[in-house]
């Protein structure tokens, strides 16, 4: 009934009370504390065009974890220090696997699938490292000059959990010391990958953030923040590898380049249009949040508005 009619606010309504007999179906992410006790029943979407209007629905000022969203921002950084050499370090491929898994780095000699893995994002992490402290607090930054919201923080008490809880990614990060695929010393750029994960902010903050994503590189007030070519490429990877092991049902279901992370915020770009950013705490299977994977859906369904 919606289908011909682009009026957002009006299909963000309908989404909104769409969803609303899905709370409960997902499961909360419980490896630490910080996630594990958070009020499950709530849910926010924010869109920023690349004409910069914005529309949104739910609990839009309300801070979340990024989580793996955070990869986003790290892989950009990364493109631009390095470009192509960065595949080098890293490969380009969706892995089949949990987002945590050990098992592909033994016998790939180290050399994550992709950046969006854990394993990828701690080489991303060794690739920026410039130093203790300067490097989460560049990424802070970065994220921040994007937004542009200079209140954007580190969760610390996230932070600290990541570190208590960090066995797998810790694992993964001495695999791969001992494969020579981390320069720097493996606590260092532990630090700063479990302090961009514990980044939090608003639904309203990260598609803004994004939007150089959906804009051919470039911020809404026309600065570049990397080229067409990284910017396409960025989408691709998001694409192939943005939703992990359910990369595939998602682009089924949804059509759309997205990142997702544990903390049940899910960022998805249509080029040359917009960005939609969508938060509900409880998380499928595969680590992505339910409502939000079947908010993005109706979203793609109501606005008929898909790259496909
Ligand atoms: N902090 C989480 C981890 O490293 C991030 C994972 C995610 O969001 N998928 O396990």
């Amino acid at each position: 009934m919606l289908k011909d009619k682009l009026n957002y606010p009006e299909i963000l309504k309908q989404i909104e009370q769409d969803i609303q007999n899905d709370f409960g179906k997902g499961k909360l992410a419980d490896y630490i504390p910080a996630l594990a006790n958070i009020n499950p029943n709530q849910f926010a979407i924010h869109i920023t065009t690349t004409l910069g209007e914005e529309y949104s629905v739910g609990n839009v000022d309300t801070l979340f974890s990024i989580q793996s969203i955070s990869k986003v921002y790290t892989f950009t950084l990364a493109l631009k220090q390095l470009n192509d050499d960065i595949w080098q370090r890293v490969g380009k491929e969706p892995s089949g696997n949990r987002f945590n898994s050990l098992v592909q780095l033994e016998y790939e000699n180290g050399i994550p699938r992709n950046p969006f893995i854990n394993a990828g994002a701690i080489v991303i992490s060794d690739i920026i490292f410039d130093g203790l402290g300067k490097t989460k607090n560049k990424v802070l930054q970065f994220v921040r000059g994007l937004s542009p919201n200079q209140t954007i923080s580190f969760d610390e008490e996230v932070a600290d959990s990541e570190r208590e809880f960090g066995h797998r990614n810790r694992a993964m990060a001495n695999l791969m010391k001992s494969f020579g695929n981390l320069k720097n010393d493996t606590n260092d750029v532990l630090d700063v990958y479990f302090h961009q994960c514990s980044i939090q902010m608003t639904v309203k903050d990260l598609s803004r953030s994004l939007i150089y994503l959906a804009n051919g590189g470039k911020s809404l007030s026309n600065q570049e923040i990397i080229n067409y070519r990284q910017a396409k490429r960025i989408n691709a990877l998001m694409l192939t590898c943005g939703l992990y092991d359910a990369v595939g049902d998602f682009a089924y279901r949804v059509g759309l380049p997205a990142k997702s992370g544990v903390g049940g915020g899910i960022v998805a770009i249509i080029p040359n249009k917009l960005v939609i950013s969508v938060w509900s705490p409880e998380l499928n299977q595969a680590g992505n949040s339910y409502i939000g994977t079947k908010a993005l859906e109706l979203f793609t369904t109501y606005a008929s508005n898909s790259i496909f």
